[in-house]
This record gives structure tokens, C-alpha cells and sequence, in this order.
């Protein structure tokens, strides 16, 4: 019987594994990281392809059936099975990464595998449908969201194929596709604790005019807070911009968006008085936007290279997000 809660559907259609592993691009020195590997289907023709396989599964009786699976084959010694919750497993080096993985860890896991160093060359990973669609999304895109940009700040992505429901067993509720997750070498750096802040607020609305979030007054009120505290902490060098470092991930960064769609019925809260009269710091803000020309424009149609030239703007102007 399979475990529902730890998202085990077995790979029953031996000519999708074939498809998977040829799609994959393994050479025959590969070590080959596998997550989930279950009862081995697509573990032995891995074993068959590349130099080593190791496989982190957390059911022990997965792990008992695997190992008796290629006990006494050809293929014993060059199989590693690590017992574990793969999210909390220190992951060794690997070349490559193929898994048919539990959909439930789909954003930590990609982000585990993102931060792993040193880089692997590709990762080959079967995702729910939508979650695939959202990996390889494009500015315009229904589906481009948060995690698109910060997926694609990290990796370039691409759809290898489509699997209906029925090609496992127990067949989900959902279709899948596997993606081809390539990390950018060299990595893009930026200050991770800016690059976080600045899309949450880019992407708390996507399809509203970014001038009409920085207009809001909480998004002023915290950022004004955060320049304040530099120029506090230190007048001199509040207008430079950080020193780059490597992005580091945390937990609440691995959620999906809530996109919830825009009706344009939800009043603005708008800084100022009666008057009309707009803060000084509400007007340093406004300033870079418009003079950057992205007063008008919209998260969901904003391309990576843009949030990056944007955020830059905003650090040279002494505004920060973190
Ligand atoms: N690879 C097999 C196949 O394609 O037939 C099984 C895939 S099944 C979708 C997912 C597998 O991941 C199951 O064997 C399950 O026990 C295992 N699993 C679930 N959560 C895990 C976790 N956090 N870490 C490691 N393995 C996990």
C-alpha cells in the first residue's frame, strides 16, 4: 500500500522512464542524485546510464524494497541509498539530479537544490503541472509570479514534457510535467535580503501599476523606516549600495504567490493629508520611478533584468527593502 501523505505515486509506464532518462542528458561519469526513489523504477535505469546513483527516500520500507530490489546485481555497489527527509539531508556533490518527487516539496526542494554548492549541471524534475508552468513562465504569462523571478534569478528553465495523471499508481489528481532546471553559472548575485523584500512588495499586486504600490502609505511607512534606520546607523554610507552576497533562501520564501487577480475595486490607501501634500520621502521614492519609467508598468509583464535594473535604482537612491 502507498503512503498518500508522503505523495508516493509510482512510475508505471516503462517507455515515460526510458523518455525521461534519455531526455536527461546523462553521461556515463555522472554521479546522479535521485529524491524519492520508491520502488526503483526509474533508479534502475539511472544505475544503467550513469557512474553512481544516490537516492534519498524517507520511507524505510521503500528503502528495504530498493535495496532487495538490487541486491546481488551488477548495480549494488554503485547505488547509495540515504534514508531521510531530503529537506533535511545534507546533500553530497552530484552531477545531476533526476527525480520524480512528492509534490508537496516541490518550492523548498527547488530551492534546496538551487543554494547546493558546488552547482550541479542540470536538475530533471517531475512537478505538478502548474507549478511546472509557473518555473518556465514569461512576463505576460497568467501564471508568472514570484517564484518564476526568483527560480529564473537563479536558473534558466525549460519544459521537456508533458505526463497525464494515469502513467502512475496510484494516479494523482493532477498532471505533471517534467522541467530541466539549469543553474546560471555564474550566478546572478544580489543582496538576497534587498532582492526578497523589493518583490514581495513588486508582486503583493502584479497586475497594479507599480507607481500605485509605492504609492500605498504601509509601503512608504516601511521603507521610510528603513532609511531612516540607515542614516542613523550610518549618515556617511547610507547611499551606497550594499555589497552583493550570496542568496540564501528561507522558509517563507518557498510558498507559492497568492496572485490573487486585481478587480481594481480595492481602495488605495494613499500617504498625504487632506491637502494633497505628498512626504519629501514619498516624492524621493516616486522619483525613481518615474525617472527609471517604471511608474506605469506592472509586475507581471516586468522582465528579471528589469527588477534587477529597478532595485539598483533604488539603492543608489539610499532606498532599501531590508
Ligand atoms: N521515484 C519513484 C517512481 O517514480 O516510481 C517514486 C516517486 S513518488 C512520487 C515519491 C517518493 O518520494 C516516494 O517514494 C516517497 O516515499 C518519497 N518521499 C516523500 N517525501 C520525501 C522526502 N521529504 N524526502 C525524501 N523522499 C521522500
Amino acid at each position: 500500500s502507498f503512503h498518500k501523505s508522503k505523495g508516493q505515486h509510482i512510475l508505471k509506464n516503462p517507455l515515460l522512464v526510458d523518455s525521461i532518462v534519455q531526455k536527461s542528458g546523462i553521461k556515463s561519469t555522472d554521479v546522479i542524485l535521485e529524491i524519492g526513489p520508491g520502488t526503483g523504477n526509474l533508479t534502475k535505469k539511472l544505475l544503467e546510464a550513469g557512474k553512481r546513483v544516490i537516492a534519498v527516500e524517507i520511507d524505510a520500507r521503500m528503502v528495504l524494497e530498493l535495496q532487495r530490489r538490487f541486491q546481488g546485481t551488477p548495480h549494488s555497489n554503485r547505488l547509495q541509498v540515504i534514508q531521510g527527509d531530503v529537506l533535511k539531508t545534507e546533500l553530497p556533490y552530484f552531477d545531476i539530479c533526476v527525480a520524480n518527487i512528492p509534490y508537496q516539496i516541490s518550492s523548498p526542494l527547488t530551492f534546496k537544490l538551487l543554494k547546493h554548492q558546488p552547482a550541479f549541471r542540470c536538475a530533471i524534475i517531475m512537478f505538478q503541472r502548474e507549478f511546472a508552468m509557473r518555473l518556465v513562465a514569461q512576463p505576460g504569462d497568467k501564471l508568472y509570479c514570484r517564484l518564476t523571478v526568483n527560480t529564473q534569478l537563479l536558473s534558466r528553465v525549460s519544459h521537456l514534457l508533458k505526463v497525464g495523471r494515469n502513467n502512475f499508481r496510484p494516479p494523482p489528481k493532477v498532471d505533471s510535467s517534467v522541467v530541466r532546471i539549469e543553474p546560471r553559472k555564474p550566478a546572478l548575485l544580489v543582496n538576497q535580503k534587498e532582492w526578497d523584500g523589493f518583490l514581495r512588495i513588486c508582486f503583493n499586486r502584479k497586475n497594479k501599476t507599480l507607481g500605485s504600490i509605492f504609492r500605498q502609505k504601509s509601503v512608504i511607512n516601511l521603507l521610510e523606516k528603513n532609511y531612516k534606520t540607515l542614516q542613523a546607523l550610518n549618515p556617511a554610507t547610507a547611499q551606497e549600495e550594499d555589497t552583493n552576497d550570496v542568496i540564501e533562501f528561507m522558509d517563507e520564501d518557498m510558498e507559492m504567490d497568492d496572485d490573487g487577480v486585481d478587480d481594481g475595486t480595492e481602495m488605495e490607501v494613499e500617504d498625504g493629508n487632506a491637502e494633497g501634500e505628498v512626504s519629501e520621502f514619498k516624492k524621493k521614492v516616486l522619483d525613481v520611478l518615474k525617472k527609471s519609467g517604471f511608474e506605469g508598468e506592472r509586475s507581471s509583464k516586468l522582465k528579471l533584468q528589469q527588477f534587477l535594473d529597478l532595485l539598483s535604482q533604488f539603492n543608489k537612491d539610499g532606498i532599501h527593502f531590508s
